[in-house]
């Protein structure tokens, strides 16, 4: 399974404020930033970092150090993934911005592309594409082809609740693509969303219900 399950007691306090419905979309934009630093954090683990020296105010000698080493990239997938955007900007002030704009039909669940902008040069870059909700994973499998056909070579896909069949179609299509997550909920109901799970995050967090 190319799953990496997030188990950190923070991570699964943050889940339980955005499955609970009492939770308000202030609450709610709160606890999306909080479990996304950390799934975040986790995504990168094996980011290419250079060695340095760094002068401190107490010298000589100068502290080994290690920066980040690799171009990171951020694909938010439109518009949920937008709720976990300002969390990796965050930890990786410098990396660059995509957007894949997704509309899923709310009949068939098929998931058509209204958007795409890229950075170029993908293929040395890290890429870490955002999307909350991995549900049937036919968005997650469209978002994929298009950073595939932009160039992107090493992707980490970080969601917040996954569904047994999303990551099974992802799978399917992108067995090198990690999957950062903390929860594998049971799985699909009739409208394909995901269950228990947490509604539309979407709508949860811009308060569009
Ligand atoms: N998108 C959501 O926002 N929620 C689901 O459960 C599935 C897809």
């Amino acid at each position: 399974m190319p799953v990496h399950l997030v188990d950190h007691p923070l991570v699964q306090d943050a889940l339980v404020a955005l499955r609970a419905c009492a939770t308000t979309p202030d609450q709610f934009r709160q606890a999306a930033r909080r479990i996304s630093l950390l799934l975040v954090a986790e995504a990168v683990r094996d980011l290419p970092t250079e060695a340095l020296k760094v002068q401190t105010p107490l010298y000589p000698p100068a502290a080994d150090g290690r920066r980040v080493g690799s171009d990171v990239v951020v694909v938010p997938v439109l518009r949920a993934g937008l709720g976990m955007l300002d969390a990796v900007l965050e930890l990786v002030p410098s990396a660059r911005v995509g957007h894949i704009g997704l509309q899923r039909d709310e009949m068939t669940a098929v998931a058509a592309q209204y958007y795409a902008k890229l950075p170029g040069n993908l293929d040395a870059s890290y890429v870490l594409m955002i999307d909350p909700m991995l549900a049937t994973g036919g968005s997650a499998v469209a978002a994929l082809e298009v950073l595939r056909r932009a160039g992107a070579g090493t992707i980490r896909m970080i969601c917040i609740v996954a569904a047994p069949e999303g990551i099974a179609l992802v799978e399917q299509h992108f067995s090198d693509v990690l999957i950062y997550t903390p929860a594998v909920d049971l799985g699909l109901n009739a409208q394909k969303y995901i269950v228990p799970g947490l509604g539309d995050f979407g709508d949860r967090l811009y308060g569009t219900v």
